[in-house]
């Protein structure tokens, strides 16, 4: 590493000979100089004020020179300050071209790289099934109606005639709010544990005649297994006017299942209990998948039962102002996510909900 000797001649000769030697040093370093931190210490060693080469060459030759002779060395150390200069300037534009060449580097795109795949995304299988029964029932007249997924007690149950012992009230079964003690049992919130609320709601805003679907999400105090899920899909209908029947009952949800399994499919209704409907039926299909025979999804029954329905009842009429000596109604819900799993095969209704792209693939 060069350093600056201490000169015994003054001549102009020898202070040439000496500047060129230190020119020399100093252009050989500039040239290894690579990045900001090289830079920044090379600069120092060589202009900082304090000890940097330029600083000793004023002690070492300048100040030191005799007399006679500093006017001419000052000349030509003033030259050689001013090359010095040039020559480190140089270097800090080639110093910060090679930070902006690294940076470049750094940031540079690869065009030859694969890109990301976007797979094409599709209708999940539930929400295909949910708009497959409301095509059918739209066709059929009837309209969408939609209400909040956190119900009062009210509309969740007493409106549907729930009476105040029924088990569905109790929290094993029913997700309630929490801190709500202060507030009259009709007004608690809950998340609704059916669609049946929409219905309601529906028969306080509108005078008959009503048909309306109501799909959407629902919730239950449930432990998930494979065939249980805390949040599921249903699917429910009201129609009401005058001089509806159980026969339109029947007629409607026939022609439903037909729409949806195939003309071949048959229909069967057995007696049942709901709070909200009297009389209340549950309705089974001839199993569309072998014709009645008996196979792994109709558990060799022949039938598969897929809904509740049956005639509003009076009472319920009597919560939303309807008179039950002028009009009559039926109405029918079923699982959306058990019609689901019965349509596609599928044994467990968890998988619905985990999000796995291998099972999801499948629908695409
Ligand atoms: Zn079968």
């Amino acid at each position: 590493m060069y350093s600056v000797p201490k000169l015994e001649d003054f001549s102009p000769a020898a202070i040439d000979a000496a500047a060129a030697e230190l020119l020399a040093a100093l252009r050989a370093e500039a040239e290894t100089i690579s990045g900001a931190k090289a830079f920044e210490e090379f600069r120092n060693r060589w202009m900082a004020r304090k000890n940097g080469v330029l600083t000793q060459v004023n002690e070492l030759w300048l100040k030191a020179a005799p007399g006679p002779a500093k006017r001419e060395v000052g000349q030509r150390v003033n030259a050689l300050k001013t090359q010095a200069e040039e020559l480190v300037s140089l270097a800090a534009e080639r110093a910060s071209g090679s930070a902006q060449d690294e940076r470049l580097r750094a940031e540079a795109v690869d065009v030859t790289l694969p890109g990301i795949e976007r797979p094409l995304g599709v209708r999940h299988p539930v929400l295909r099934t949910l708009d497959e029964l409301i095509s059918v029932f739209v066709k059929m007249g009837y309209s969408i109606a939609d209400g909040p997924e956190v119900e009062s007690d009210y509309y969740n149950f007493e409106a549907l005639n729930f009476p105040p012992n029924h088990p569905a009230r109790d929290t094993q079964d029913t997700l309630f709010i929490a801190g709500q003690e202060e507030r009259a049992q009709r007004d608690r919130l809950l998340l609704r544990t059916h669609t049946s609320p929409v219905q309601i709601r529906t028969m306080e805003r509108i005078t008959p005649p009503v048909r309306v679907i109501c799909p959407g999400k629902v919730h239950r105090n449930d432990a998930p297994d494979a065939t249980h899920s805390p949040v599921f899909h249903q699917l429910e209908g009201l129609c009401v006017d005058t001089g509806i029947t159980f026969g339109d009952l029947k007629g409607t949800l026939d022609h439903a299942m037909k729409s949806l399994f195939g003309s071949a499919v048959k229909t069967s209704f057995r007696p049942s209990f709901f709070p909200f409907t009297e009389p209340s039926v549950e309705v089974s299909i001839s199993c569309p998948f072998c014709g009645g025979r008996g196979c792994r999804p109709c558990k060799q029954s022949g039938w598969i039962e897929l809904l509740g329905a049956g005639m509003v009842d009076p009472n319920v009429f009597g919560f939303v102002g309807y008179d039950p000596a002028k009009i009559s109604g039926f109405a029918f819900g079923m699982g959306v996510e058990r019609l689901t799993m019965m349509s596609y095969n599928v044994d467990d209704i968890q998988q619905f909900f985990y999000g796995d792209m291998r099972f999801l693939e499948q629908f695409a």
